[in-house]
């Protein structure tokens, strides 16, 4: 039998995996910057949860989660998104109660039985951020501006924003009873989706790909022309803000977002050379309440992560990792040979990556392996050389050798390696 990694999962192999490390730890730099805190939830919560924290009626409830029952009659599914689990957690650990506002990150694998293709797997990672306890406009620029310097620092052009409000309970009945009545004579052009949508969430009609659906929602009532005396300033406050750091957005004045839970900002980040966004997010004000939490307004956005991939792919980004190592450390001879172990553990513990031949070849093929790896410098230790407490350091690069003292050799790497 060949077995094979499920199908929407992939196997991230050395050479890959750095890129990843790449993106995560200017994902965390730039978290640390705007003091962001991680948080790390499971990555199965109950079934429920999902139900009450994503929508009855979205497209991930209705058929794309992993839904399982345990052992003992449980009923879990493995996150689709991080912010319902992130919310249950603030709930649950009672952080409400604490100053706000509270400002968390993640970063992890979610899952979503969605068809696979280039940048969307079943397994996807996403890097996710959410502020809790605040209602500053102003604070949800900086949002979207932490999710843009992101982005940026990666080397990605082209990234600008999408931006609506979907406004509140208070001003969306009214928006939703005219998108109603101005779809309603038109139901059976509509695609099947969408006629189930129009009683249900009409809203999401207004993103349906379908290009039928799209002509028909061209001239349909907007949102942002309804918005109430709360979400109306508020939206131009965003605006405001994000003019102010200077973040390029334009309205989009279709962007619902697939998930029931937000409230007045929603933003997409799009970049050149992918179609479809790389991330996105908005204000959910009343999901702490959905999850049983007090009433509690909140902010996010969740970044996907093959998506970015992606985008740097396309856009052809270099991302400036390097895979050589410090120090390859050739021995001739069996004394040599002997204190070569502890001489790669120094150059180890003196913070310099250190490799050695361990298959006892002639000198020519232990260069050839250095050269292989990539070696900044190969050192040469034979037995007259130890004999006089001496290395020999040679530069693969330029080809420049010199003799050193042995017990200098640490310090000698780290320099070469530090200022070349
Ligand atoms: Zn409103
Ligand atoms: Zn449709």
């Amino acid at each position: 039998m060949n077995f094979r990694v499920p199908r929407g999962t992939v196997d991230l192999m050395p050479g890959e995996v750095e890129k990843w490390q790449f993106v995560e730890e200017k994902a965390r730099e730039w978290c640390r910057r705007y003091h962001f805190f991680e948080v790390r939830t499971p990555l199965f919560e109950q079934t429920e949860l999902f139900r009450r924290g994503v929508g009855e009626t979205t497209d991930i409830v209705e058929k794309e989660m992993y839904t399982f029952e345990d052992r003992g009659g449980r009923s879990l599914t493995l996150r689709p998104e991080g912010t319902a689990g992130v919310v249950r957690s603030f709930v649950e650990k009672k952080v409400y109660g604490d100053p706000q506002p509270t400002k968390w990150y993640y970063i992890g694998p979610m899952y979503r039985y969605e068809r696979p293709q280039a940048g969307r797997q079943r397994q996807f990672h996403q890097f996710g951020v959410e502020v809790f306890g605040t209602k500053e406009p102003l604070l949800d620029a900086e949002v979207i501006d932490l999710g843009y310097q992101f982005y940026r620092s990666l080397g990605l052009k082209g990234i600008r924003v999408e931006l609506n409000s979907v406004g509140c309970p208070d001003c969306r009945p009214v928006h939703r009873e005219q998108l109603v009545a101005f779809l309603s004579p038109r139901r059976e052009e509509l695609c099947k989706d969408c006629q189930s949508r129009l009683d249900r969430n009409p809203m999401r009609i207004l993103d349906c790909k379908n290009e039928t659906c799209q002509a028909i929602t061209e001239q349909a009532p907007r949102m942002v022309d309804h918005l109430c005396e709360d979400c109306s300033p508020h939206f131009e406050a965003v605006k405001e803000g994000l003019d102010a750091l200077r973040v390029p957005y334009v309205l989009n004045t279709r962007l619902v977002r697939g998930l029931d839970y937000y409230t007045q900002t929603a933003f997409e980040y799009i970049v050149d050379g992918v179609s479809g966004s790389i991330g996105g997010g908005g204000r959910y004000n009343g999901l702490v309440q959905e999850v049983g939490g007090p009433d509690m307004p909140g902010i996010g956005f969740g970044l996907g992560l093959e998506r970015v991939m992606l985008a740097l792919e396309h856009q052809g980004v270099e991302l400036p990792l390097s895979n050589e190592v410090d120090c390859f450390l050739v021995t001739l001879g069996d004394e040599a040979q002997k204190r070569s172990l502890s001489l790669l553990q120094e150059l180890r513990q003196g913070d310099c990556s250190a490799e050695r031949d361990v298959q006892g070849r002639k000198m020519k093929a232990q260069m050839k392996a250095a050269d292989r790896m990539n070696a900044r410098l190969v050192a040469i230790l034979g037995e007259e050389e130890l004999l006089n407490n001496q290395i020999v350091v040679k530069e693969l690069a330029t080809g420049n050798q010199e003799t050193i003292q042995l017990d200098k050799l640490v310090e000698y790497v780290r320099d070469k390696r530090n200022h070349g």
